[in-house]
Order: structure tokens, then C-alpha cells, then sequence
């Protein structure tokens, strides 16, 4: 049962959420979309690529750590309450942001039909202050997810194959983007980080605890700017067009 904490006030709300690997949205996002899914709305994750990289593990093979990481994103989004989760399998390390991507994820949307989109920020493409380079597929997976939502999925005529699947076009009204030193919103996830860091720590190949640890210190410091005891910050787009 949902207590009084949860106001439905995301009901009918639809909530796709992209991101590059497996994890990359439960780092980014997960806290906010498992309070809006609480608040009534239904979401779907997309993942770009397979994982295979993502391991230093001498005995490890890119055939069963791709095994592992689905089931453990697919053992996340659970715990989340994400409806599916959609897998793209593009070569981890590999993502470009063609069109062969940009058709995938335009017919994504144009199947689940999202008020809301949260994605990685393109512009993301290193941290003077934390001393890192971004991912590249996360950038690449980023512009391709705007590029998808304006103008592909919008234009009837774009990848009219989608028509004949009755696929219909469709415009997205928020956009959230996933930037770790750029942020402008800032959202209360108190009642849903316990779900955050349960939905990090079923990553197991990739998330240990005392990163988890990290992650709830840094969600009490994004929480801070606005009085909220954790939060989650992000670059909030309104489209219009
Ligand atoms: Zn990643």
C-alpha cells in the first residue's frame, strides 16, 4: 500500500528514462523516477549498449559479463518499479549517435509515448573540478535521445516504416538531463534513496558498497541546496516546439 507520503500527483504520467550501460540511469536518475512510479506514473528504462567493458576482472569474458549486467539491470528496474526495460545491446565503448541509433530509440519513444525523458547531457564532456573525462557513449547517447525527440520522433514523415507499425509521431514535453556539475533542478528523493541504493547494490559487478556510500553522501550534498534531507539535480529542458 502507498502511504500519504506519495500524492499521485504523477498519475497517467509516462517516464522513459536512457542511458548508455547498464546502471548509468540508477547513478543518474533512479531516485526520482522510483518516487514518480510511487507518485502514479508508469516508466520504462532504455539501454544503449551491452556492458561488456565494464570489468577488470582477469577471469571475466565480455559474453557473460553482458549475461550479468542485464540481469542485474533488470533485477534493479524491479526494485524500482519500472515497467521494461528495453536493451539496445550496441558494442559497449562503440555507441555513435547515427541514425541507425536514432531510429532505435525514435521508435522507443514513439511506442511508449513519454511526458518526461531523462537521458545523459551531451554537453557533459569532462569535469575540470572532478578530474574526469565523460564516457563517450554517454555523451553519444545523449545527443542521439535529444536528436530522437526533436525533430525525429515529431515528423510523421521521418522513418515512415513506423507509420506502417501504426506507430504514431510524438512530442515530449520535458526533457531531464543527467549532468553532475551542471544542474539547475533539484529534486527531493528522501522517501525513495533507500531504493536508489538498493537498485545500485544489485549491480554488483560494478557497484560496491562504499560506493554506495559515496553516492548517499553526494545525494545529501545536491539535497542541501534546496533543504531536502537527498536529492538528485539535473538540466531541465520545457519544449515547446
Ligand atoms: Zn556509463
Amino acid at each position: 500500500m502507498i502511504g500519504k507520503k506519495y500524492r499521485k500527483s504523477m498519475n497517467r504520467k509516462i517516464i522513459l528514462a536512457v542511458g548508455a550501460h547498464p546502471d548509468d540511469l540508477d547513478f543518474g536518475c533512479s531516485g526520482t523516477v522510483a518516487k514518480w512510479v510511487k507518485e502514479g506514473a508508469t516508466a520504462y528504462y532504455l539501454i544503449c549498449t551491452n556492458g561488456s567493458k565494464g570489468s577488470d576482472d582477469p577471469k571475466m569474458t565480455q559474453k557473460k559479463l553482458v549475461k550479468i549486467r542485464k540481469m542485474e539491470q533488470l533485477a534493479a528496474a524491479k526494485v524500482l518499479g519500472i515497467k521494461k526495460v528495453f536493451f539496445l545491446s550496441h558494442e559497449d565503448g562503440e555507441l555513435e549517435n547515427n541514425l541507425e541509433l536514432k531510429e532505435k530509440v525514435t521508435r522507443i519513444i514513439r511506442k511508449v509515448r513519454p511526458d518526461i525523458v531523462f537521458t545523459t547531457d551531451p554537453l557533459m564532456i569532462y569535469s575540470k573540478k572532478r578530474g574526469y573525462l565523460n564516457h563517450p557513449d554517454h555523451r553519444a547517447c545523449g545527443q542521439a535521445v535529444l536528436d530522437s525527440i526533436y525533430p525525429l520522433s515529431r515528423d510523421r514523415l521521418t522513418f515512415p516504416n513506423h507509420e506502417k507499425e501504426k506507430l504514431k509521431p510524438h512530442k515530449v514535453k520535458k526533457v531531464y538531463l543527467i549532468n553532475f556539475d551542471e544542474q539547475d533542478t533539484f529534486l527531493d528523493i528522501s522517501s525513495t534513496i533507500h531504493l536508489k541504493i538498493k537498485a545500485l547494490l544489485l549491480h554488483k559487478s560494478q557497484v560496491s558498497k562504499e560506493a554506495t556510500e559515496r553516492i548517499k553522501e553526494w545525494a545529501k550534498r545536491v539535497g542541501k541546496k534546496k533543504g531536502y534531507r537527498f536529492a538528485e539535480g539535473f538540466k531541465k529542458i520545457i519544449l515547446k516546439n
